[in-house]
């Protein structure tokens, strides 16, 4: 088959990452007689500094032309000082919204070879686990193209009486789309959502509630629990075994991700996707970490899985998928690790700590043993 993939390395540590997902789609090609067309496209920084805007139109068009999109991530110190409306992130809602992305898909889990990466003690990740051991699964379902990054932003007034605000809205149909999402995926686990909110306080949130009570009656073999976020994030590192799927709005899943994201080892090994209209973008759920960029030693790991998940939603590719994450997990059993997932006995656990590239090689190979 042949699937034309835009690129988008962006900047800071975005295209070092990006490049191996890409050798690692283009091992697959070779391997199984499929073509991966990448049409590079600029984004971000790298498009400011070129095109004087984020999100140039020829970028947009060109993803949309395509299959997926593929991407590293944007942003960095050099364009902080930009008005909101030409700074590099931008691009990301541009991308998004053009694209018809709402649901926004981060798997998180503790993976065995990972454990002591992990800041949780054994007691406390074997809390609420179903089978009492010590660790978690779960997959964060973040509503991407709606709420307080999408609403009116704006400032009033100058001086002490200077005032500035962004508003948080939702329409029912924003709401049950996503949550219709996160209910199919959890139907595939293990048949758990948590729905999470501000329902004690906000309006936005207490219509999100009542959507989900009533959509919860379509799909009657999935457990529906409520928590407000401020909960949430307590027993993401209280108790995360008690988590299948996590619904909730934009900026609670941009934040509980992160919180995830740590429990899991690094950010450096969170993958993402984002669905919706038929078009997916494909990232790893960390920034352009402008000081490690150009060092080699960012971890590519999150990116690889992001191109797995790739292979999944957009080829229809599972058994390739299956490879890229198999091939992951045998890296790490061979003990290689990025500084950021090493455990502060590295060396006794008979670990070997790499740079992005040996990990990036290191994978390769791996991959090309299992297809
Ligand atoms: P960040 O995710 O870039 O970095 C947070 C921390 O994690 C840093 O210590 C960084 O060194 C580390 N880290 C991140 N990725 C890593 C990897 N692959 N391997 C090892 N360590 C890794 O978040 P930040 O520092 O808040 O933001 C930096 C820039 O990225 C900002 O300009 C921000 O707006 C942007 N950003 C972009 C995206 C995106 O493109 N999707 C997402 C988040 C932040």
């Amino acid at each position: 088959m042949r699937f034309k993939i835009a690129l988008l390395g962006g900047d800071g540590i975005g295209p070092e990452v990006t490049a191996w997902a890409v050798r690692v789609l283009e091992t697959i090609g070779t391997k199984r007689n499929h073509n991966f067309d990448f049409v590079p496209v600029k984004a971000g920084g790298a498009a400011i500094d070129e095109f004087g805007e984020p999100l140039p139109k020829q970028t947009l068009e060109a993803a949309k032309s395509c299959d997926a999109l593929l991407l590293g991530a944007v942003g960095g110190p050099k364009w902080d000082s930009l008005p909101g409306h030409l700074r590099p992130e931008r691009a990301l809602l541009g991308l998004r919204a053009g694209l018809g992305v709402f649901a926004n898909l981060r798997p998180a889990a503790l993976l065995p070879q990972l454990k002591n990466a992990c800041p949780l003690k054994d007691e406390v990740l074997a809390l609420g686990s179903e089978d009492g051991k010590p660790a978690f699964d779960m997959l964060i379902v973040r509503e991407l193209t709606g709420g307080i990054y999408f609403g009116e932003h704006g400032r009033e007034g100058s001086g002490s009486e200077e005032s500035a605000y962004d508003t948080e809205r939702y329409s029912r149909s924003e709401i049950e789309r996503v949550l219709r999402v996160a209910y199919k995926a959890a139907a595939g686990r293990r048949k758990k959502l948590c729905v999470v909110d501000k329902a004690n306080v906000l309006e936005s949130s207490r219509l999100w509630r009542e959507t989900a009570q009533q959509i919860s009656r379509d799909y009657p073999d999935i457990k529906t629990e409520y928590l407000y976020v401020d909960n949430c994030a307590m027993q993401l590192v209280r108790a995360p075994g008690q988590f299948d799927v996590i619904v909730t709005s934009n900026i609670f899943g941009d934040i509980l991700s992160d919180e995830a994201s740590v429990i899991a080892g690094s950010i450096g090994m969170l993958a993402s996707a984002s669905i919706g209209s038929g078009k997916g973008i494909f990232e790893p759920i960390h920034g352009s970490a402008p000081l490690i960029a150009g060092k080699n030693i960012a971890n590519p790991l999150a990116a690889i899985l992001s191109s797995a998940m790739l292979l999944k939603y957009s080829c229809a590719l599972d058994a390739e998928a299956n490879a890229v994450e198999n091939a992951v997990y045998a890296v790490l059993d061979s003990g290689f690790r990025t500084s950021d997932i090493a455990s502060r006995d590295g060396a006794a656990a008979g670990e070997k700590i790499v740079g992005t590239s040996e990990m990036g090689e290191a994978v390769l190979k791996a991959l090309n043993n299992l297809l």
